[in-house]
Formats: structure tokens, sequence, C-alpha cells
């Protein structure tokens, strides 16, 4: 979790990546990106109209937001002690059949002033609405860019790591023969080696030597 505020992490340096693959599988989590030239994508014209849409959505999603705070705001406030004990008195006022809560009864057994309990009541409740419409919209606002963000496709010639997931725990560095640290894992001749070259440039493929060959060598 803490991956996302870490200052340094694991990075690979296009110009020295053989687009041979092999950190891609080795990485246990898939925290590897692949290169996304060549594969179907929708027409510019098709994610530009797509993206206007989104963008003339987001006031809305930011008021649709705030409206929903600002209804919610309303029974939200009646969890207030001040607001709750308003409520209830008002409700006896209207109908005098009702009984009293512990709530109204203490408080006339207090004598506290009705008008003051009122004004402090209705000060809360302006203040949630408020509240309800900013966080509202807020949210929205987050919703919004969210989508936004999802729909739109960058571009990516090169092998990434997923900065924010990626643990930096270095295994897929031992699988790299670009790594200079590890190098010596890719030593010319073996299957590894040949397998990366021939992934990277099936035209300069190196055939591995059969292994009669090799003990002719020796
Ligand atoms: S450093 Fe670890 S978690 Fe990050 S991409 Fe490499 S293998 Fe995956
Ligand atoms: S293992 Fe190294 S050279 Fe191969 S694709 Fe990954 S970063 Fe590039």
């Amino acid at each position: 979790m803490m991956s996302r505020f870490s200052r340094w992490h694991l990075s690979i340096t296009p110009s020295e990546c053989v687009d041979c693959r092999l950190c891609e599988t080795s990485c246990p989590f898939d925290y590897i990106d692949k290169p996304n030239t060549g594969l179907d994508r929708e027409s510019r014209e098709a994610g530009v109209k797509r993206l206007s849409h989104l963008f003339i959505m987001l006031p809305i999603l930011v008021a649709l937001g705030g409206w929903i705070g600002h209804r919610l705001s309303i029974p939200m406030s009646s969890y207030n002690m001040k607001v709750y004990t308003m409520e209830q008195i008002l409700a006896e006022r209207q109908n005098p059949d009702l009984e009293q809560t512990l709530y109204t009864e203490t408080f006339d057994e207090m004598g506290l002033s009705e008008d003051a309990l009122m004004e402090d009541a209705l000060l809360i409740r302006k203040r949630m609405n408020m509240g309800g419409w900013l966080l509202g919209g807020f949210m929205g606002l987050v919703f919004g860019v969210k989508l936004i963000g999802i729909s739109t496709i960058r571009s990516q010639k090169d092998y990434e790591v997923v900065k924010p997931s990626c643990f930096s725990c270095a295994r897929c560095c031992g699988y790299c023969p670009s790594d200079d640290m590890h190098k010596p894992n890719f030593v010319p001749g073996t299957a590894a080696y040949n397998e990366a070259l021939a992934l990277a440039d099936p035209a300069n493929n190196p055939q591995p030597e059969k292994k009669g060959a090799q003990e002719a060598k020796v």
C-alpha cells in the first residue's frame, strides 16, 4: 500500500529494453504493462466524441452529486441531538396526541428556550446542507474525472512498470537481459539467452548449439 507514496521505484529504461518480454512473465503480480501499439483501437473521431461527451457530463455529475449530498443532509442532520429534539417538538406540536419522547420531556424539564433551540437547529441544518452540496459535488467531480481517466487510452510503446502497485521487489530484474547487474544470468549460448534474443529480433537469432556439438568441443 505504501508503494504509491514511494519516491523511488523500479523503472524500465526504454533505450535499453529489447522487448524480450521476460520481465512480463516473471512478475507474479502482473505489474508490468505491455506496449499497446498494434492493438485494435477505436478511431480518433470516436475517441474525441466520447471524451467531449464526458466533458459535457462533468458539470452535470458535479451538480447531481451536490444535489444528492443536499438531499442526504436532511436525514443526516437528524443524527444531531439539537436537530432531532427540534423535529420531535415540532411533530408533537402538530399532533398533540403524540406521546412525549425522552428528549422532549427532558428539554421541557430543563426549562430551556425553544426559540434558541430552533435557531441552533436551523443553523446546524444550514451548515450540513452546505456541506452536503460541497461533498456531493466533490464526489461527482472525482467520479467524472475517473470516468474520463479510464476512457482515455494512452499510447504506450514500451514496457512500463505499474508504479502505484509495483512492490519494487526486483524479482523481474533477475530475468532482464538488459540489466547490468543481472547480465551474468544470461550467458551467451544458453537457452535463456537465445530465447531472449529470438523474441527481441527473430532475424538475428543465434541458434542454440546442439548438445552433441557442445560435448565435442569440451
Ligand atoms: S519489481 Fe516485483 S512487483 Fe514490481 S514489476 Fe518487478 S516483479 Fe513485479
Ligand atoms: S526483461 Fe528487460 S529487456 Fe526484456 S522486456 Fe523486460 S525490461 Fe525489456
